[in-house]
């Protein structure tokens, strides 16, 4: 039987008795070269985006690539889930430990 931890509070979830949330995110580079921007297809930029396009593709394909982009999965219970609506990226939370006089 699969069993569940809220990853926040870590509170057990039980199937079919708490409400289970799964949170996914992903989180990638913004700099994709092989993504074409707007201004790229301007069409001044025309010939140096093909002429960049052309020099990846001269490029040796073997080459790795860094990880870019990370899938992220939490399970979360009722509570944690509403609170990670309200709060997505722990802004509010941060804010908090950062006055914390303890
Ligand atoms: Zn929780």
């Amino acid at each position: 039987m699969m069993h569940f931890t809220c990853d926040l509070c870590g509170k057990e979830l039980h199937p079919g008795e708490d409400e289970h949330y799964v949170v996914k995110i992903e989180a990638f580079s913004a700099q994709d070269p092989n993504q074409l921007v707007e201004s790229d297809l301007d069409d001044d930029h025309m010939e140096a985006v093909s002429a960049l396009l052309q020099e990846l593709e001269d490029a040796d394909a073997d080459v790795e690539l860094p990880e870019v982009s990370q899938h992220l999965r939490y399970d979360l219970c009722c509570e944690c889930h509403r609170r990670f609506l309200r709060d997505p990226l722990g802004k509010e939370q941060q804010h908090k430990l950062f006055f914390s006089k303890n």
